[in-house]
């Protein structure tokens, strides 16, 4: 019987590099996918693993102000499992080597397994690390483990003469792309990534390290969503890799009573009337819903709590302006509108023709085009509160996606 080697699990992520095949300025690792950057995508995926003891992300020094910028940082503040550490080097190796070094200087022992991790890989999943582990645990001996997922294109070699690329087709029948995580043991990785080094070998996984020294690390089949984000359309084909989350839906609701001598204003829109709604600001139930709904999307609460109406700041407060800061949210969440639907229920005064105006008003609010919003007016047959034009009242549900 084997006995069992179930040493601890810790990540390290080499977090430092440029990603200069991007073409922008933001490194690929804090690009955003709805709303959250690539590394924090990445390291969610390792949270969800309670047999995870440690995370180790490997910064470059003038990272930090970067994640505080993207609000990572809070999120790392909550994790007592996560250590920022400033190892970024020259290399993904240096880095890595670096970070393993601060890992022991933390206590952590030379024969727990590591798994390297790319930052910029935020489609693996758990069940495929859980493979990974599984199967290195299986094979008692075995230096360690890497995904990769078997070539699907024909390959070519390019056997350039003096004017042009010239094909050759290479056999991919034992063709595998390697992915990471790449699973070794601490102080034995630290060994091969230094003495690859000392030997002028350009490195570019974990695992040639090893396989350079004579081992065999194990390949385990990963999944092709497992890519590395490289060039720009990769970032585009990852936000519906990871969709699962983008879409929200929110409901709002508001009445306000109906009283003489106010002004009649729903959806930003002044109507000619008799009577008009009565309340701390201009009392635009339809805006005061569709901010609800908004703002119950993003899970933020309700108006109440962030335009009170104790707070004299917002006596008269222009609805508009309210729905204007809280369009500002939903962007800053990384979420767009997809579609509102609203209802009024309104007794009197006839709102048909001033729908039109109502959803133009919307649309420039919002910055949404007018197609996106339906808003319906209905009586309410005359019954209760309602219908005795006694109050007015909005009903909204809307649709976000990031
Ligand atoms: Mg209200």
């Amino acid at each position: 019987m084997n006995t069992p080697t179930h040493f601890p699990y810790h990540i390290l992520i080499p977090c430092a590099g440029f990603g200069s095949r991007m073409g922008v300025n933001t490194p690929k690792q804090f690009q955003l996918i709805h709303g959250k950057t690539v590394i924090q995508h990445t390291i969610e995926a390792f949270f969800v693993m309670p047999q995870i003891t440690s995370i180790w992300v490997g910064l470059s020094p003038q990272t930090p102000d970067r994640l505080q910028a993207v609000g990572l940082s809070e999120f790392m503040a909550q994790s007592p499992r996560l250590n920022l550490v400033n190892t970024g080097g020259a290399s993904r190796a240096d880095t890595v080597l670096n970070t393993l070094q601060e890992m022991q200087s933390n206590g952590i022992s030379a024969n727990d397994w590591v798994l390297v991790h790319d930052a910029a890989r935020p489609g693996i999943q758990s069940k495929q690390i859980e493979a990974l582990i599984q199967a290195v645990e299986d094979s008692p001996g075995v230096c360690g483990g890497i995904l990769a997922i078997p070539v699907a294109d024909t390959m070519k070699i390019d056997t350039q003469d003096s004017t042009s690329r010239i094909a050759k087709t290479l056999s991919r029948k034992s063709l595998w792309q390697a992915q990471t995580p790449q699973m070794f043991r601490i102080g034995a990785l630290q060994d091969a990534l230094t003495k690859a080094s000392q030997n002028g070998l350009e490195i570019t996984d974990e695992a040639s390290a090893f396989e350079y020294l004579g081992q065999k690390p194990l390949l385990v089949e990963g999944s092709s969503e497992n890519f590395k984000i490289t060039y720009p359309a990769d970032l585009l084909y990852m936000r519906k890799i990871l969709k699962n989350d983008s879409l929200r839906i929110g409901q709002g609701y508001d009445v306000h009573r109906l009283v003489v001598g106010r002004a009649l204003i729903l959806g930003g829109v002044h109507i000619p009337s008799e009577v008009g709604l009565l309340g701390h600001s201009d009392a635009d139930a339809l805006i005061h819903a569709l901010i609800d709904s908004l703002l119950g999307a993003l899970g933020l609460g309700d108006i109440g709590k962030h335009f009170p109406d104790t707070d004299p700041q917002y006596a008269g407060a222009m609805s508009s302006d309210l729905l204007l800061e809280v369009m500002q949210m939903v962007k800053k969440e990384g979420f767009g509108v997809i579609n509102v639907d609203a209802t009024i229920i309104c007794q009197t005064p006839k709102l048909a023709q001033f729908i039109p105006l109502m959803t133009g008003h919307l649309s420039k609010l919002m910055q949404i085009d007018q197609a996106r919003i339906n808003i319906k007016a209905k009586t309410n047959e005359g019954l209760g509160y309602l219908g005795q034009a006694e109050a007015i009242e909005a009903q909204v549900v809307v649709l976000l996606g990031a």
